[in-house]
């Protein structure tokens, strides 16, 4: 395995080894499936018993608690449109902050589109989502919130704790979802004492295999299923269950709650060398999202006079694999819709670099960007048409002269 000059983990990890060593049997002589009546599907069974078992632990939540999906987009679309269209439930609105990943953002779209309202919250400077917003957007008719643990993309840590309380007080009724994904690696949820009733997971985020997670679902709450079929994890989720990604997804997230707060120290060290060194030695470039309450493996940046997507080919060129925008959708030429919603302008958002660390980031791949990227930078805006006194230059870069204009 080798992941030199790879800094994107926001876009995809390898799997632990220690996690592949795990799977592999279950593809093997362990093949049975779990619901046979005979005895080759003893081991699977057992397997999968265990698996949530982990992956409970991982969270602090019950086993039972654990619904196992063939990854977070299929987590956030059956707690959303399933809780949404659960029958009896309090009405037909929904409220969800604008930085949410896109497999909360799409359902919640497909809701519009059959006759529900959603409300989206804004966010600060950083991408913070204030709980008080938040309470303030519940109605009567409000079925769920739905607001991320943290943003992968800027790094955001969001206080939801606090923000599922200000809506439990406002109305115990409404139910609260998280898509936990990017934080589940780095920071630590106990959902035995947070307030919180669907929390969608992913193995990858955290170093096991690509195809699997689960959503948490708090004891007693109902949701709608999303796949009917044989009737797999409690009807809510059928079709055989894949045995080798759901072994791989425990030993991941056995590893997690174990090394999470080591993990978390060593990426920290490297981001604070990464990202002090970036800033230090790059002149027109300023951070986006904010310092502190920020997810320790993410750097994110903006360079004045640059266009993201000849940096991403400059450092690819040179090894390093990064991301401008968001990582899962790099595919659009669109700007970011979360860097816009931090009040970050177009061009601004276009010169963004992502770089995100994870538990296989060492200092030469620190020393790599470090190396190359002042260099990279410095040959881009020698040509660019956005520099000053070029035709392009539209001027500000900096937030307060964009909230100058914005005013006027
Ligand atoms: N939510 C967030 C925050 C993500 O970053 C991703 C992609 N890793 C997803 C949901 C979707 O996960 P998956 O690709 O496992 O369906």
């Amino acid at each position: 395995m080798t992941t030199k000059g790879f800094l994107d983990y926001q876009s995809g990890s390898p799997a632990d080894p220690r996690v592949v060593e795990a799977m592999l049997p279950y593809m093997t002589e362990r093949f049975g499936n779990p619901s046979s009546l005979h005895s080759a599907g003893d081991p699977a069974r057992e397997a999968l018993d265990a698996a949530r078992r982990q992956v409970a632990a991982l969270v602090g939540a019950a086993p039972e608690e654990i619904v196992f999906t063939s990854g977070a987009t299929e987590a956030n679309n059956l707690a959303i449109k399933g809780a949404a269209l659960r029958p009896k439930g309090r009405g037909r609105h929904v409220v969800a902050s604008v930085i949410e990943h896109r497999s909360v953002v799409t359902p919640l779209k497909y809701l519009e589109r059959s006759g529900f309202e959603v409300t989206f919250v804004g966010v600060d400077r950083e991408g913070f989502v204030s709980p008080a917003d938040v309470a303030a957007a519940i109605r009567p008719d409000t079925a769920l919130v739905t607001v991320m643990t943290a943003n992968g993309e800027i790094g955001t840590i969001e206080p939801v704790g606090e923000i599922a309380s200000a809506v439990k007080e406002r109305e115990p009724g409404v139910l609260f979802h998280t898509d936990a994904v990017a934080a589940e690696a780095w920071v630590p949820l106990d959902l035995s004492t947070l307030p919180l009733d669907l929390v969608a997971l992913s193995s990858n985020d955290i170093c096991g295999p690509k195809g699997v997670g689960a959503l948490y679902i708090r004891k007693g709450v109902r949701v709608e299923s999303a796949i009917h079929g044989g009737g797999q994890e409690r009807g809510l989720r059928s079709g055989t269950e894949n045995i080798p990604g759901i072994v791989g997804f425990g030993k991941a997230a056995e590893i997690a709650r174990v090394e999470m707060s080591s993990d978390a120290a060593r990426a920290r060290a490297l981001r604070d060398r990464l990202l002090d060194g970036i800033l230090g030695a790059i002149p027109d470039t300023a951070l986006n999202g904010p310092r502190e309450r920020r997810l320790p493996n993410n750097v994110n940046v903006r360079f004045a006079y640059i266009e993201g997507e000849s940096l991403i080919l400059s450092l690819d060129a040179e090894g390093i694999q990064a991301s401008t925008g968001s990582a899962c959708s790099a595919k659009t030429l669109e700007p970011s819709y979360v860097l816009l919603a931090t009040g970050v302008k177009h061009e601004e958002a276009h010169g963004s670099l992502q770089l995100t660390l994870g538990r296989w980031t060492t200092d030469e791949d620190v020393d790599r960007v470090l190396d190359a990227l002042p260099r990279i930078v410095k040959r881009l805006r020698d040509m660019s048409a956005f520099r000053p006194g070029m035709s392009y230059d539209k001027g500000s870069f900096r937030h307060e002269e964009h909230d100058k204009r914005t005013d006027e």
